[in-house]
């Protein structure tokens, strides 16, 4: 199962642990110490496809056994549909997505992908199917070009292109001086915070993946490249199930099922208008940030 096996949240070296160059989604979901590893099985289920549904089937999972997390969660997600995860801190979002990447397993139920219970895949094989866009992005020192190259293996030029138009990252590039080839430092600190998330879109893009997990960035990037960047995520979204953990309501609002997490269970469940209509917890955090959006 190659990069992904090993201990995430023990990065000394981050490149070694990049899935098809997107993001190890140890750097996103930054976990606390190394699973308990189960091995990968023997026969494993080898979809030659992935539409992507995905469902959680009365899956219970604790980190440490005198504290259960997750309880009986269920949770079915449509191909191609976007399920925004809200709620506090600690609620159990990060897990969700590291129960779903298997870097655990659950304890009780099952994660089914297409119907395939996901313990019965390989890791990679799982992992082949997912790109992971962080919150921080993750760039390293060499030409734009390569930093897009990195999401498949064997990108030509012509791939990395593409990817970079239907990642809306294209008319930023042009406007760089040596465009493509521009040289990156380590911190890409030459390219605004919004060019730097367009390069991981664009990347993402070339992984072709049929699952998303974004952890949305809480801080809102310039405005010159804010609008590229909507276009260019809600383009990668197309077509892909998406899970992402959610900070801005523009997101949330929008998502086909909002799902809100409360101590390791889902409070509740649905659209943005069902929710709001209902007037349970999910009403009460869009008054909230309403009432802090007045005060600013
Ligand atoms: P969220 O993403 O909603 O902030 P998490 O899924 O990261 O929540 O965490 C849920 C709970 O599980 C928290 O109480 C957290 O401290 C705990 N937790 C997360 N990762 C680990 C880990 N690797 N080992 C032990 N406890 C963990």
């Amino acid at each position: 199962s190659g990069q992904f096996s090993q201990p995430v949240g023990q990065l000394a070296n981050a490149s070694g642990q990049l899935q098809s160059g997107v993001a190890s989604a140890g750097r996103v979901f930054e976990l606390l110490r190394a699973p308990e590893q189960q091995p990968d099985p023997e026969r494993p289920v080898p979809p030659a496809d992935v539409r992507g549904r995905v469902e959680f089937r009365s899956v219970s999972f604790r980190y440490t056994p005198d504290e259960p997390l997750i309880r009986d969660l269920n949770l079915v997600v449509e191909p191609g549909q976007t399920v925004a995860i809200v709620g506090p801190t600690g609620a159990g979002k990060s897990t969700l997505a590291n129960l779903l990447m298997r870097f655990y397993d659950p304890d009780g139920g099952q994660i089914l992908l297409d119907g395939h219970d996901i313990s019965r895949m390989t890791r990679a094989g799982l992992r082949s199917w997912t790109a992971v866009v962080p919150q921080d992005t993750w760039l390293f020192a060499g030409t734009i070009a390569d930093n897009i190259a990195y999401g498949r293996e064997g990108a030509t030029r012509e791939d990395v292109i593409a990817a970079s138009r239907t990642a809306c990252l294209d008319p930023f590039v042009r406007t760089l001086p040596a465009g493509y080839d521009t040289m990156l430092e380590e911190d890409a600190s030459i390219i605004s915070a919004g060019g730097r998330q367009l390069v991981t879109l664009a990347r993402a893009f070339l992984a072709e993946p049929r699952l998303l997990l974004l952890d949305e960035a809480t801080s809102s990037v310039d405005t010159r490249t804010e609008a590229l960047v909507q276009r260019g995520m809600a383009a990668l979204q197309a077509g892909r199930t998406t899970f992402v953990i959610a900070h801005r309501l523009s997101t949330v609002r929008h998502a086909d099922l909002i799902i809100v997490m409360r101590d390791g269970r889902i409070a509740e469940q649905g659209t943005h208008d069902e929710l709001v209509r209902s007037d349970g917890p999910y009403a009460g955090l869009i008054r909230a940030q309403a009432g802090a959006v007045r005060k600013v």
